[in-house]
This record gives structure tokens, C-alpha cells and sequence, in this order.
């Protein structure tokens, strides 16, 4: 069964889906499925169609995957500091603080909990 990934767009229950359809959550009440004909609480409408969940996937930007092998370091201040690195390879994972910010060559992400922040190569990772 075909699974659409959607991304948050900046309208809270809107999602870009990656068939290139708008999707929008409607909770509450109960609905039947368009494609599966399962009744659910939640279901995603796009123009005629309602699907339930399991035929969508949130990219809900708290965790990405590195699409790259490098020296991952965790910093808590100034970076001039150069924290140990730990290896990370292509297709490791780790949770994030949300969306990233530009830092020079690379893309730096805040880690959940007030755990610093690490430097990932600019395009070198994908929203899990
Ligand atoms: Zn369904």
C-alpha cells in the first residue's frame, strides 16, 4: 500500500504530501477511509479523497538521518572549543530540537533537553 509522507507546512493540521497533494487533518469525528474503507478518528482529506492513517507518514522534524559518515561533535557554547567527535555514518539517526539553523558550511541542529547542539554538513542528512 502506497505511503505518503507529509511535511508540516506553517499552517498547524496542513501538510505538503509528497504526491505533491495538500493534506489536511480532521479529527474528531469518526470517518471512513477512502482507500482501505477502515473508520477512523483522524483522517487526512485531500481535495475528494479522506485517508486514514496508515496510508500517510508525519515527517514531524524531531529526528533526522545522516546521509553521511563524519565526526559528529556536541557542543555546549563556543564552538572554537572542539568538543570529542563520535564517528556517525550514513543512515544513523538522532533526535533533534526541531528544524536547523545555518552555520558557515554546515546545518546546525539544537538537541531536545538543553543538550547543546551538534554541526551536521549542509545537506548531508533527511528527515526521518
Ligand atoms: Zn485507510
Amino acid at each position: 500500500m502506497p505511503t505518503v509522507r507529509l511535511t508540516e507546512t506553517h499552517i498547524r493540521g496542513r501538510y505538503q504530501g509528497s504526491d505533491g497533494g495538500i493534506y489536511t487533518r480532521v479529527e474528531g469525528a469518526e470517518g471512513q477511509c477512502s482507500r482501505c474503507r477502515e473508520w477512523a478518528q483522524s483522517l487526512y482529506h485531500r481535495s475528494d479523497e479522506r485517508v486514514c492513517g496508515r496510508h500517510v507518514r508525519l515527517i514531524t522534524r524531531t529526528r533526522i538521518r545522516f546521509t553521511t559518515t563524519f565526526a559528529c561533535r556536541v557542543y555546549r557554547g563556543d564552538v572554537a572549543e572542539l568538543p570529542p567527535g563520535t564517528v556517525v555514518r550514513r543512515r544513523d539517526e538522532l533526535d533533534v530540537a526541531g528544524r536547523p539553523v545555518r552555520h558557515g558550511a554546515f546545518d546546525k541542529f539544537v538537541l531536545p533537553g538543553g543538550r547543546g547542539f551538534v554541526l551536521v554538513p549542509r545537506s548531508r542528512w533527511a528527515w526521518v
